[in-house]
């Protein structure tokens, strides 16, 4: 009988034509750094720093940040990482930073905007951040996540252009900024899709809240015509557009986003032989005609 194969991948994202796609780990500690490379990732695709802040009664010291982002990097030295800056707020709470009461807390200050309130606690998180790709010599980018708009994208890159980065991205996760991901291409070296958050807010539905799972479901049609706006708005200006939600771990949705002109897809370590499989079987065309 025809039992199907266990998935081969060997560790180079591409797909049956050779089209090249790079396959990225989501993680969040130097357990998951180390298993992302004996999964084969070519690098970081999304490192969530929260880890760092989310037990600490005040707020880590640069050089106690540096060290634990260093701890998370030093597996990938010379290889692309994104780092994203702290995504707090929301269900994500700091002790040390005691917020007013919110109704909507999803639709509160959460992510970057944390930071427009205080701004020298992005700017210590930025050159923590600096100095442990230093250490450890990887390739660093840096992105915010939470923006709403261009401008936005802008106080962020001028900021983390004056720390020194040189690559500097934004998450687009909320509706607002996939609308308008033209103009914040305009604004930063590339941009990376949440479908997690982003398939909450198009959808209306809490991504917490088991009633409305069904809704928060990747494979709908308007998050898909969504990603596809912003993938084209990429396509279109020669910039990098990736995923980093859920989506991306999808074997079943992976050449879909491809075919809309997603660049990378980053993933928790496990999911990355089954995507990497997946897309050895289909061509660029068969990609494309996926198109929602
Ligand atoms: C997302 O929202 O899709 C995402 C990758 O970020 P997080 O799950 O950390 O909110
Ligand atoms: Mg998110």
């Amino acid at each position: 009988s025809a039992r199907k194969s266990r998935p081969e991948w060997d560790g180079v994202g591409r797909l049956a034509d050779g089209h090249r796609v790079k396959l990225l780990a989501n993680v969040g500690s130097p357990a998951d750094a180390h298993a992302a490379i004996a999964a084969g990732a070519e690098g970081i695709g999304l490192f969530r720093t929260e880890f760092c802040y989310l037990s600490a009664e005040e707020e880590p010291t640069e050089a106690a940040q540096r060290e634990a982002y260093a701890a998370v990097l030093a597996p990938f030295a010379g290889r692309p990482v994104v780092v994203r800056t702290l995504d707090a707020g929301s269900d994500k709470p700091l002790a040390f930073l005691p917020m007013g009461a919110e109704p909507n807390p999803a639709l509160g200050v959460r992510g970057l905007r944390i930071a427009f309130d205080r701004p020298e606690l992005l700017d210590r998180q930025l050159s923590a951040i600096t100095a442990a790709a230093a250490d450890t010599g990887v390739e660093l980018s840096v992105m915010a996540p939470m923006v709403a708009t261009a401008a936005e994208a802008a106080w962020f890159a001028a900021r983390a252009r004056a720390a020194g980065i040189g690559r500097v991205g934004v998450m687009i996760e909320i509706p607002a900024a996939a609308l308008c991901a033209e103009e914040i291409l305009a604004e930063v070296d590339f941009v990376s899709l949440g479908t997690n958050d982003l398939a909450q807010y198009v959808f209306a539905a809490d991504r917490q809240l088991g009633a409305v799972a069904s809704l928060n479901d990747p494979h709908q049609k308007a998050l898909l015509r969504l990603v596809g706006m912003v993938a084209a708005a990429g396509v279109e200006v020669g910039k990098p557009v990736g995923v980093c939600g859920e989506a991306a771990a999808d074997p079943s949705l992976a050449p879909v986003l491809v075919g809309a002109g997603v660049t990378s897809l980053s993933m928790n370590a496990v999911a990355l032989a089954g995507v990497g499989a997946a897309l050895r079987e289909v061509d660029l065309e068969a990609c494309r005609a996926l198109a929602p």
